[in-house]
């Protein structure tokens, strides 16, 4: 049996709600699923874009729920509060006032997954460590993992995510990390945001709920930088930043991709570090090099760090290599279909460049980056020369704005244009035959990863 998360008493303490019919005296489990209810669950009852939890507080009960955090309704099992949410961000405030934890909170335009990802397996390598699943970064993401966090984990890291300003802030503000990670400053989101300055203003806003004395650890290598120190700077932090840019504190030199390992040397001051990863792509290596930094702020050894990255592997959907098919008859498969926007697509393309198809011609598929806003087609027009230079034999495109790319291609390069997944997958599924490799990428939202499953299904 796991140990409890909360008594029940402590979860009326900090929501100030009113219980009715409970007879659980603690709980174990927070879930916003009622088909997902763990041991002793408290289910709490949020309402999404799609559903209200409250619909299924019946249902989450029957399966198992020890109580349900409602806002109206009644019945037994009920602790009913103003607003369910609300309730969740005080439980989450009290795992917060409890902890002992070491906390980082890690926000950027990409890489927030993979760079907590990374940090989890360091820390596991060091102590109890409690991280965000998936990417749950948002308002009631962060919450949900924070009142999850028990309160023995030694450390604790929460990924922060925004689609507009004025969101990180409230995150960093509840989570209060020791140290916050900006990974990287990209245009994404543009639509809402505008402009590069004013995404990096509000991944920025992180550094307003660092605890006094903390750290900000921020990527050099983008044109935002001296903005970044400078917020930095007023907020009254302290900064460590790396990258690949001269004269970061975690320098990374030499990088290498062999296969789906990557290499490099990381100096800092005058130590350096050999960092070997079992992802592929520089850009997974400045990821890596952010955890390696937050280790040594920590004071988790160098050796452990590095130990713990050498398995480090790809995130499901972000360049993960899948080898169908058999050994005499292979193709490979790069699964990059759960995002992209221009830093993630031109990190992609890059890795792509360095892979040879084990016996056949190399396809990208290349789906819309979405949410760009006016600058959304010249961005994708932008991304010709990257794509020549993947070496890509035949480049099959989808979505509306991927016809910009379509047609700043040049003529001699193989290039297709398709408007949705279903245009193009039967064309697609023809074309590809064992020996080739093929990388699928682009935003959630143009439905790629159907493609993936499909070619799995084929291949
Ligand atoms: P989201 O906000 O969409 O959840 P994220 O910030 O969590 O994204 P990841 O999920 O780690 O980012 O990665 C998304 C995509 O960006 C993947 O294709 C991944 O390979 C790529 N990526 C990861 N890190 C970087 C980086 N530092 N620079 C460029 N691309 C990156």
């Amino acid at each position: 049996m796991t140990q409890p998360l909360y008594t029940l008493d402590a979860v009326l303490t900090a929501t100030g709600g009113r219980a009715d019919g409970i007879k659980a005296d603690a709980i174990r489990s927070i879930s916003i699923d009622s088909r997902e209810i763990g041991p002793d669950a408290l289910f709490v009852a949020i309402k999404g874009d799609r559903f209200d939890g409250h619909d299924f507080v019946e249902t989450a009960l029957a399966n198992g729920a020890a109580a349900a955090l409602v806002s109206r309704g009644t019945g037994a099992g009920r602790i009913t509060v103003p607003d369910a949410l609300e309730g969740l961000v005080d439980l989450a405030r009290a795992a917060r006032a409890r902890s002992r934890a070491l906390i980082v909170g890690v926000t950027g335009s990409v890489g927030k997954t993979t760079t907590k990802e990374a940090l989890r397996i360091v820390f596991e390598a060091s102590g109890e460590t409690h991280a965000s699943i998936k990417s749950f970064n948002n308002h009631w993401g962060v919450p949900l993992m924070l009142a999850r966090m028990p309160e023995t984990a030694q450390f604790g890291v929460f990924e922060m995510g925004m689609n507009a300003p004025n969101e990180i802030r409230p995150l960093s503000q509840l989570v209060r990390p020791h140290i916050g990670i900006i990974t990287t400053i990209a245009p994404a989101h543009l639509e809402k945001l505008g402009s590069i300055e004013a995404i990096a203003r509000a991944k920025a806003e992180i550094f307003e709920g660092i605890e006094p004395g903390g750290t900000a650890v921020i990527n050099a290598d983008h044109p935002q930088i001296d903005l970044l120190l400078e917020l930095a700077r007023t907020a009254g932090i302290n900064v460590v930043t790396f990258g690949f840019a001269r004269g970061t504190d975690w320098q990374i030199l030499d990088a290498e991709t062999a296969g789906d390992r990557s290499f490099a040397t990381v100096l800092n001051g005058d130590v350096s570090h050999a960092l070997t990863i079992g992802v592929a792509g520089r850009h997974m290596l400045s990821n890596a090099t952010a955890a390696l930094a937050v280790a040594s702020l920590v004071g988790v050894a160098p050796e452990i760090a590095l130990r713990a990255l050498a398995g480090f592997g790809p995130q499901p959907g972000r360049g993960q290599r899948i080898h169908l098919g058999s050994k005499d008859k292979p193709l490979l498969l790069i699964d990059e279909s759960y995002n992209a926007n221009t830093a993630s697509m031109t990190a992609a393309l890059d890795v792509f460049g360095s892979v040879s198809a084990p016996d056949g011609k190399k396809v990208v598929v290349l789906g819309d980056m979405l949410e760009l806003g006016e600058a959304g087609p010249a961005l994708h027009a932008g991304l010709a020369d990257t794509v020549r230079s993947s070496g890509a034999d035949q480049v099959y495109l989808v979505g509306a704005n991927m016809a910009r790319l379509a047609e700043a291609l040049p003529k001699t390069l193989f290039s297709r244009h398709f408007t949705s997944v279903e245009q193009a997958m039967p064309e697609l599924l023809a074309a590809l035959a064992y020996g080739d490799a093929v990388m699928v990428k682009g935003s959630n939202g143009v439905g790629l990863s159907r493609l993936v499953a499909a070619i799995k299904d084929k291949f």
